[in-house]
């Protein structure tokens, strides 16, 4: 008898746990609905803005055959401007959803950070005016380790960072980029620019999705909102750590990440995933 109540107690008591894991678990999917129900409703704000502008633009340019040619040409640009930022958001939208599901194959490789520096370094300025970028300097010693890291994706997360160090300082400012030991496994890479700073409170939220801090801004400045969201995924994939610091308004900004350094060339295994 004291066997078989011993044995309903063990039973109860998996019983109750599981349905107290029912009750996390339920919890947990609560939680994601609201949150995918908050992306959509963001995500669904964002595009549609630049879509209302757009129509806006199409119907007086239809409606209105004899629209001064001034007038016209600033139409057809901001039609054509918000068109790019739909397509912009949409891309981000795209590149952060594939990292946050894991849905992304990851080819790691021992990489110099040098070379990778230099290749965001000439995209940004193919992508760019340079007359109108500030002076940028890059301070990578040359016998710094190299680092176990997909390539591409780390000129992604550099070139992100350079873009917007470049986007918040004025021309006549300055950004460097320099990399330098973390201890003695991690390599840190530290983008600092002369810019327009972030205040202390915001050097997390800015990693948040679709935050930028003033929202006419992103009609100046372009960009999605998304950029350091994606960067942040990419880091933490690769096994590092990226943050933001600012001595506030006007003081301009460090954007900090780090990456393992490469180990030994022959027990460097590939395509594994890095440890977190
Ligand atoms: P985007 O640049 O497309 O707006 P990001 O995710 O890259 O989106 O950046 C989010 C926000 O963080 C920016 O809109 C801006 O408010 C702030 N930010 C990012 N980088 C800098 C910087 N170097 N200096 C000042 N503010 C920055």
């Amino acid at each position: 008898l004291v066997e078989a109540i011993a044995t309903q107690l063990g039973v109860a008591l998996i019983q109750a746990e599981s349905y107290a894991n029912l009750e996390d678990l339920n919890e947990q999917l609560e939680a994601l609905e609201r949150t995918r129900s908050n992306l959509i409703a963001i995500t669904g704000h964002e595009l549609r803005t630049p879509l209302s502008t757009i129509q806006v633009c199409l119907e007086s340019l239809a409606n209105e055959p004899d629209m001064m040619p001034e007038l016209r040409q600033v139409m057809l640009n901001t039609a054509l401007s918000d068109a790019e930022r739909m397509r912009n958001l949409i891309q981000d939208f795209i590149t952060l959803s594939r990292l946050e599901s894991g849905r992304v194959e990851w080819h790691f490789e021992s990489i110099s950070i040098d070379e990778c520096v230099d290749l965001a370094l000439s995209s940004i300025r193919t992508r760019q005016n340079t007359e109108t970028l500030p002076r940028i300097r890059a301070q990578v010693p040359l016998e710094l380790p190299p680092v176990r890291a997909d390539g591409e994706w780390l000129v992604e997360v550099l070139s992100k960072l350079l873009d917007n160090a470049c986007k918040f300082t004025e021309p006549e400012g300055e950004v460097i980029i320099e990399a330098k030991p973390n201890g003695g496994k991690m390599l840190e890479v530290t983008v600092t620019d002369t810019g327009r700073g972030i205040e202390p409170n915001r050097l997390e939220a800015v990693f948040d999705r679709f935050y930028q801090e003033e929202g006419a801004l992103r009609r100046t400045a372009g960009g999605t909102g998304l950029g350091l969201a994606i960067c942040r995924q990419i880091v933490l994939s690769l096994g590092g750590q990226i943050w933001a610091e600012s001595a506030g308004r006007n003081q301009g900004s460090q954007f900090h990440f780090t990456l393992p350094i490469a180990q030994d060339p022959e027990s460097e295994q590939p395509d594994l995933p890095p440890n977190p």
